[in-house]
C-alpha cells in the first residue's frame, strides 16, 4: 500500500516538481499531470536493490546512505495500482460501477480522504474504506492527489471523485469556496474532443476510416456529457429520498449544498480552478 500524499513530501525525480507541488509533463513549462509519477513514490517502496525499508533511505553497498534512490525504487511496486488502466481492472474484478471517494482540502488544510466507496449497478455499496486502508483505495484517491497535491492556494473545497467504471471516466464534482463545481478529469481510452457531427461515408478505405473516426469522437462527446448528468444527477436526487448514493452525497457534502444545487445545474464547463 502506497499513500501518494506521502509522496508529495519528496521532490519528483521525473518531472523535477518541487516537494508539495504538483507533477509536470515536463521539466520545463509542462502542464499538470493526472497522477503524481511513479517515481516521486521512492520513498514508500522497499528498495529491490539495497533492500532498504519504507521510509529508509538507499544505502551504498558499504552501509552508508546513497546518495540518491536506487534506479529499480523509482518503478512501481509490483502490488501498486499505478496506472488506471489497473484501477479500471480492480474495479472489474469487485464488479463495481462505480467508486467514490470522498475528500477536503484548502484554506490552509493539506487535505484528506474521509472515505472510499465501492458501488455496483443497483447502488449497493461493495466495500467501504477509511485513509489508508489498503492499496485499492490509496490508488482510487491518486487522482486527488494528482489534481490538487497539498491545496496550497486553494479555498477550502469540499469534493467527490467519481470512477465512473462503464464510461471510463473520473470526475470530480463539490463545493470550492463556497461555491458548486464540476469538472471532469480524464477518460480513458478516449481523447475528449467536442462532439463531431459524423460525415457521411463515401467511398474507399480513408474516408471510410475518417467517418469511423468521426463518429467515435461524436461518441466520446456524447459519454463526456452524460457522465456529467451523472454527477448532477447525484446532486438533484429529491432531498427524502432514501437511496444509498444519496446518503453517500449528503455525507460527502456540507448541509445545504443538495438545495442550493437543486435550484439549477451549474453552468458549464466548468471552471478550471488555479
Ligand atoms: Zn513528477
Ligand atoms: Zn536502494
Amino acid at each position: 500500500m502506497s499513500d501518494r500524499r506521502l509522496w508529495l513530501a519528496e521532490p519528483c525525480p521525473t518531472c523535477g516538481a518541487r516537494s508539495e507541488l504538483r507533477c509536470q509533463t515536463s521539466r520545463y513549462r509542462g502542464k499538470p499531470t493526472r497522477f503524481l509519477h511513479a517515481a516521486r513514490g521512492w520513498r514508500q517502496r522497499s528498495c529491490p536493490s539495497c533492500k532498504a525499508q519504507s521510509g529508509e533511505l538507499c544505502k551504498t553497498p558499504t552501509g552508508r546512505r546513497a546518495a540518491r534512490p536506487h534506479t529499480a525504487r523509482l518503478a512501481p511496486g509490483r502490488r501498486e495500482l499505478f496506472d488506471d488502466d489497473r484501477v479500471w481492472e480492480e474495479l472489474e474484478r469487485w464488479e463495481a460501477t462505480a467508486a467514490l471517494v470522498r475528500f477536503s482540502g484548502g484554506a490552509g488544510s493539506q487535505g484528506s480522504i474521509a472515505a472510499v466507496t465501492l458501488e455496483d449497478a443497483q447502488k449497493s455499496v461493495l466495500a467501504r474504506w477509511g485513509s489508508g486502508e489498503g492499496e485499492l483505495p490509496e490508488a482510487l484517491a491518486a487522482p486527488v492527489w494528482g489534481r490538487y497535491a497539498l491545496f496550497r492556494g486553494h479555498p477550502r473545497t469540499t469534493g467527490l471523485l467519481v470512477w465512473d467504471a462503464q464510461k471510463r471516466q473520473v470526475l470530480v464534482a463539490g463545493e470550492r469556496g463556497g461555491r458548486n463545481f464540476e469538472e471532469l478529469l480524464f477518460a480513458s481510452r478516449q481523447v475528449y474532443r467536442p462532439a463531431v457531427t459524423p460525415v457521411p461515408v463515401i467511398t474507399g478505405a480513408a474516408s471510410r476510416g475518417s467517418a469511423a473516426r468521426a463518429r467515435r469522437e461524436h461518441v466520446a462527446g456524447r459519454r463526456r456529457w452524460r457522465g456529467l448528468a451523472l454527477v448532477r444527477a447525484l446532486r438533484r436526487s429529491a432531498p427524502g429520498g432514501a437511496s444509498p448514493r444519496r446518503a453517500l452525497l449528503l455525507q460527502a457534502l456540507p448541509a445545504g449544498r443538495l438545495a442550493r444545487a437543486a435550484k439549477g445545474p451549474s453552468s458549464l464547463p466548468a471552471a478550471q480552478p488555479a
